[in-house]
């Protein structure tokens, strides 16, 4: 028999983690005030909230640690990153931050002026939410098969080049740049092909604009490029990656997603004039140019999980894991998006819950009844994350109503998405019980869905 594939590591320390019964969990949820983000941690079985600074670190990153540089200036471990991180993506200028979104709001500040609009595929949540705090406005242009939760395609999170190039013709003066997300969080964890990124780099070179990329998932976005596009099969994933970001003039970085750490940011620029505007921004809301909001040890293990993130076993081991999830749930009847996404599996929840009304938050309803069956927290993207018009004030209903169960990296065993895949089995079976969802009592002007509280309809 051919040897399964396995993951290229073992399990040093553990963390116990205890289950619990359904009448705790139904009086824990209630008291949560049917928001997920309020449950405290041990009221939590199986936490796929997100795979955001949620990952194990390797011993190898706990002994890079000890090694951190600490100096308030000219840190040695600020200098080994910045060689990292230009080895691997090419961007000579650095700018350390305390997370991804730091990283918008630095860059951003020296872009985007009121007025100001912002194409690009499917933006993340705090790249729209720091888009239209500046009285911007964030241009969905992703490909129409994106939000068509069961068309197969492989690179759902690619741009659509006439919707990009009609946006560019129209608003030329007010376009400042075009960001892309790789992989695309929003639209279901989706990769964009390089052919795609070359393309829009034409036509943004045609129109003189420069390119960002929100780069929190690259390594997966490149596994994907290499799997999934011909002319990239069997190549270096770091000869990949070069490549991916060679179109690129600057890099705004999660370091809690791929570069497996636990908090950190990067912006990461290629040219001098750009990094010289941006440190003003930098040195006022993250800290000094070298370190940016994170200790010397923080640089140290995000350099580490850089190199680590971007071993092809370990994207293998990585996208194999989530994809047993999905194809678990898929065999159990669950509506899964398809394909499935680097980092997480999404449920289609208008086809798992048909009987709740979108103005009944179908996609928060299921996340409700997973934590309910089997203490699993999970994330709602549909309605609520969509928030409301910023002109009009009414709810903004996106294509897809989903939940999103984001795998953390090198933390959950086989048998965890097993379990997961029986209690959202378990969920489906009894769906055509649920036929009413929540109601808001309370929620914040922006990111509503952190903090919003509920009520069951
Ligand atoms: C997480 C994420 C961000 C924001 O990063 P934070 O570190 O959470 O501030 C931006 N873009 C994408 C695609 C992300 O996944």
């Amino acid at each position: 028999m051919k040897l399964p594939f396995a993951e290229p590591y073992k399990s040093k320390t553990i963390e116990i983690i205890r289950t619990s019964s359904p009448a705790e969990r139904e009086r824990w949820i209630r008291d949560a005030r049917y928001n997920l983000f309020n449950l405290p941690s041990d009221q939590v079985y199986i936490d796929l909230l997100t795979d955001s600074g949620t990952g194990a670190l390797s011993d190898r990153q706990w002994a890079a640690m000890m090694t951190g540089d600490e100096s308030y200036a000219g840190s040695r471990s600020f200098d080994q990153l910045r060689d990292t991180v230009e080895e691997l993506t090419g961007f000579r200028y650095l700018l350390p931050t305390h997370q991804g979104r730091a990283a918008e709001n630095v860059l951003f500040s020296t872009l985007i002026k009121a007025g100001d609009r912002i194409p690009g595929n499917a933006h993340f949540d705090t790249t729209k939410g720091h888009i239209e705090f500046r009285k911007a406005m964030a241009v969905d242009c992703t490909i129409a098969e994106a939000s068509d939760p069961t068309c197969i395609h492989p690179f759902k999170g690619n741009v659509d080049l006439a919707k990009l190039r009609s946006e560019l013709e129209n608003h030329r003066d007010r376009i400042p740049f075009i960001i892309i997300t790789a992989t695309c969080n929003t639209a279901g964890g989706q990769p964009v092909s390089i052919r795609n990124i070359r393309e829009v780099h034409g036509i943004a070179r045609e129109f003189g604009k420069p390119m960002v990329i929100d780069a929190a998932r690259f390594a997966e976005n490149a596994w994907f490029i290499r799997e999934r596009e011909p002319a990239y099969s069997g190549r270096p994933m770091r000869e990949i990656i070069l490549e991916m970001f060679s179109y690129f003039d600057a890099m705004t970085f999660s370091a809690k997603k791929d570069a497996i750490v636990n908090i950190g940011g990067l912006l990461a620029l290629r040219d001098a004039d750009w990094y010289q505007k941006a440190s003003v921004f930098n040195i006022m809301f993250e800290g000094y140019l070298t370190y940016g909001g994170q200790a010397g040890r923080d640089l140290a293990a995000l350099a580490q999980g850089l190199r680590e993130s971007t071993e092809p076993e370990y994207l293998e081991a990585r996208i194999q894991q989530v994809a047993w999830l999905g194809q678990r749930m898929k065999e159990f009847g669950v509506p899964v998006l398809e394909p499935f996404g680097g980092h997480a599996i999404f449920v289609d929840a208008l086809r798992a819950l048909p009987l709740v009304s979108r103005e009944q938050f179908p996609a928060q309803t299921l996340a409700i009844e997973l934590y309910k069956e089997g203490g699993i927290r999970t994330a709602e993207i549909g309605t609520l994350m969509a928030d409301r018009d910023p002109i009009s004030g009414q709810n903004r209903y996106p294509a897809l109503e989903m939940v999103r169960l984001a795998i953390p990296r090198r933390v959950y065993s086989q048998n965890h998405m097993d379990y997961v895949a029986v209690a959202a089995a378990n969920v489906m079976e009894r769906a055509e019980k649920i036929t009413s969802g929540y109601n808001i009592v309370r929620e914040a002007p922006i990111l509503r869905h952190f903090t919003v509280e509920l009520e069951p309809a």
